[in-house]
């Protein structure tokens, strides 16, 4: 009796020693890697008020030291591009873009794909109908996951008037905008009802284009809950089974700022 739990113990032993190879620590980037960023350049879609994104050369090619040499200037709204939204843009007193917990830029992902109905109405605003649909399909949103809402106008980047309605700027342009976005009563359910860390899409703002009141923007910002703006390639993400790194610019006391997201999507 005392041989055979010694030997179940070595086993045991062995087969850990197995799973975990030769000792060193599973990779926790293991699968496939999607930029989940556009590029900044001078194609860059931003809000038709803001200022776009500028690259001023300082220095390029060889010095007289007999080296290359490149370095630039640049300079961008805090809302544009793929970019974060901190709580404080539409909620006084709530988080800058530095203070965000990092532990709340990170997470487990799921992903909501509305991309038909969005197709079909460029004002389509996801509902707590939609939700309940995912729940159905694949099991609660899980607590403390990053929740991503693939609309399909990702692919229309950055051709403006395809991707946001308009492709002219000031302030009557705004009128004429027209994206999909979350409706303000989902918002009011995922901050009520359940537990997520954060809110990605694949336009330029979390309430569609039409929104005049940005509901949505102080429902999910009141409780800290920060938004991701103009995500791509949402395209290539399943709808669980994938983890979420977005990390924005640290710029102190930022209601926003450039972001630089990826997703790492489980192979098995
Ligand atoms: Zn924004």
């Amino acid at each position: 009796m005392k041989r055979k739990s010694g030997l179940f113990v070595l086993m045991a032993a062995s087969a850990l020693a197995l799973s975990c190879g030769s000792g060193a620590p599973a990779d926790p980037f293991a699968g496939t890697l999607v930029d989940l960023s556009h590029a900044y350049d001078e194609q860059t879609v931003f809000w038709p008020t803001a200022e776009g994104f500028k690259l001023e050369k300082v220095a390029e090619g060889m010095t007289p030291g007999g080296y290359y040499y490149a370095a630039n200037n640049f300079s961008t709204a805090e809302h544009g591009g793929t970019h974060l939204d901190a709580p404080v843009h539409f909620a006084e007193g709530r988080n800058t873009a530095d203070r965000i917990p990092l532990e709340q830029l990170m997470g487990a992902g799921v992903l909501l794909d509305v991309s038909e109905k969005c197709a079909r109405d460029a004002d389509y605003q996801v509902s707590v109908e939609d939700f309940a649909a995912w729940e159905r399909e694949h099991g609660r949103l899980p607590d403390g996951s990053i929740l991503l809402l693939r609309t399909g106008f990702g692919r229309r980047w950055p051709d403006r008037r395809a991707y946001m309605g308009t492709d002219e700027r000031g302030a009557e342009a705004v009128a004429k905008l027209h994206f999909p976005g979350l409706h303000p009563d989902a918002a009011r359910w995922l901050v009520g009802e359940r537990r997520i860390k954060a809110v990605g899409l694949d336009t330029p703002s979390i309430d569609y284009g039409q929104s005049k009141l940005f509901e949505s923007h102080r429902v999910l910002f009141e409780r800290d809950v920060p938004a991701f703006e103009n995500l791509a390639n949402l395209e290539r993400l399943p709808a669980r089974g994938f983890h979420v790194v977005a990390l924005p610019m640290k710029i102190r006391g930022g209601s926003g700022g450039p972001l630089r997201a990826v997703a790492i999507v489980r192979n098995d």
